[in-house]
């Protein structure tokens, strides 16, 4: 059986990444979609084990005392992290893993696991950046100051990833992103067991 894809989808914030990958995930099976643990409060709306699992500094603190992330990243002054716990055992069920991380956690990743396949999605403007960071509605004029200056500097990261997707609509972006995924299967080294199966002892 194929193993999983390891999907890590990036961008600055209020670029779409959480109303894009809800789409992707509705919409495709076998794709399970990595909760992170972070410090931050909860927005309202959002649930404990559904968005994020809210946790302490302290319960953070020990959980990369025991190893328990495979990447993790202070973002806005809070902590994110990836539990490692669940990942390869559902990569090697042939179930795809969907991490929607911080660009400083993704490049770690790519460190780690080069088989990934890495997506940097980007606004269609900085206008409409703008906008929709303000049209969530969750910001203090502070950390939306702090959140817009660091978008300039996330998006120019951008371009150590393997695939860009404009997040012009929700429907064409999220149909790219199925398209790269769909390439990805097809790829020679995640196929080499079609040529062994196919052509047994001819070779
Ligand atoms: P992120 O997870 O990248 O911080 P969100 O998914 O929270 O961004 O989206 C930020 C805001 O932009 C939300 O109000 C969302 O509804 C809106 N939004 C997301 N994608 C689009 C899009 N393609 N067109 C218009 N608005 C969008
Ligand atoms: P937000 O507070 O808006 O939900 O997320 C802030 C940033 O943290 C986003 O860029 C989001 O992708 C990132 N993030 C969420 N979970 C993780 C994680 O587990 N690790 C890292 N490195 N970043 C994360």
């Amino acid at each position: 059986m194929q193993k999983g894809l390891l999907v890590v989808i990036s961008g600055a914030s209020g670029t779409g990444k959480g109303t894009v990958c809800k789409k992707l995930l509705a919409e495709s099976e076998k794709i399970f979609y990595s909760i992170s643990a972070t410090t931050r409060q909860p927005r309202a709306g959002e649930t404990d084990g559904v968005e994020y699992f809210f946790v302490t500094v302290e319960e953070f603190k020990n959980w990369i005392a025991e190893d328990k992330f495979l990447e993790y990243a202070e973002v806005y002054g809070n902590f994110y992290g990836t539990p490692i716990h669940k990942i390869e055992e559902r990569l090697n069920r042939g179930e795809d893993v969907l991490l929607e991380i911080d660009i400083q956690g993704a490049l770690n990743v790519m460190k780690k696991r080069p088989d990934g396949v890495y997506i940097f999605l980007l606004p269609p403007s900085l206008e409409e950046l703008k906008n929709r960071i303000k049209g969530r509605g969750s910001e203090s004029p502070e950390t939306f100051e702090r959140r817009f200056q660091s978008a300039t500097n996330e998006i120019a990261t951008g371009k150590k990833y393997q695939y860009v997707v404009v997040n012009d609509t929700v429907d064409a972006a999220v149909e790219k992103i199925k398209s790269i995924l769909a390439a990805e299967r097809c790829k020679v080294n995640r196929n080499e067991n079609l040529f062994e199966k196919l052509l047994g002892d001819v070779i």
